[in-house]
């Protein structure tokens, strides 16, 4: 029986691309004020993020590559994290899929990343209002990153339910496959975004293509809850 379902938010809900390169553009702009070219710098930043975004010095390496490594870097991240885009676009269909599956369940949303960055990510896509608890595992360190069980749990304690009448619907089977299996979650892989192609390691309970897919299957099997015979759901 499932009885909440959890959410992550970049590449799950929305392709990340969209804030990364916003958030780089914030960069090269600030950079400016020292005299380097935006462009340039803009180009090296999506050229070393290419290598992986959740890489740490990005900025330094591609301050680096245009031969600028004497800039201060702080006011360049604060650039970064300061970045508040007044609109980002969902994945199609989602804000009307989840519109309809919180109707059904609760929803919960758990991610790692910069809290006010998050948050404001969150405020541009327009979900904020579907999820009945947002956990940001930043908030209680970045040692509580996913895979770490404590943001799935303050999900699960937040909305009364156990890990097992629990999903977990995410695209990095690392985080979000294996936080939530080792709870006894049943974790869905949604294959978009920047890790869609890595394989399916830990295995998921479901892998598909994308969240849409994860919520037509969680709908399917709400509805054979709904009509299975009472002796058998009890099991
Ligand atoms: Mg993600």
């Amino acid at each position: 029986m499932i009885r909440a379902v959890l959410f992550d938010l970049d590449d799950t809900l929305f392709d990340q691309r969209q804030w990364l390169d916003g958030a780089w553009r914030a960069v090269a702009t600030r950079a400016a004020a020292w005299g380097l070219d935006p462009d340039a710098l803009l180009r090296a930043l999506r050229d070393v993020a290419a290598g992986g975004s959740d890489r740490g010095g990005i900025i330094d390496g591609a301050l680096a590559q245009i031969g600028a490594s004497a800039t201060p870097v702080a006011p360049l991240l604060d650039a970064f994290h300061t970045y508040t885009p007044t609109r980002l676009e969902p994945y199609r269909g989602v804000p009307a899929a989840l519109d309809q599956l919180r109707t059904r369940v609760p929803l919960g949303l758990v991610s790692d990343g910069e809290p006010g960055v998050q948050l404001a990510k969150l405020a541009a896509l327009g979900l904020a209002p579907s999820f009945t608890t947002v956990v940001l595992s930043d908030e209680y360190g970045r040692a509580h990153r996913k895979p770490d069980p404590l943001p799935f749990r303050r999900a699960l304690g937040a909305l009364d339910v156990d890990a097992n009448h629990a999903v977990f619907v995410g695209d990095r089977p690392a985080k979000d496959v294996a936080g939530p299996a080792a709870l006894g979650m049943r974790a869905i892989r949604v294959r978009t975004g920047e890790w869609r192609a890595t394989p399916d390691d830990p295995r998921a309970w479901q892998s598909v293509d994308s969240v849409l897919d994860a919520i037509a299957l969680i709908d399917r099997e709400l509805d054979g809850a709904a009509t299975r015979p009472r002796a058998a759901s009890a099991r």
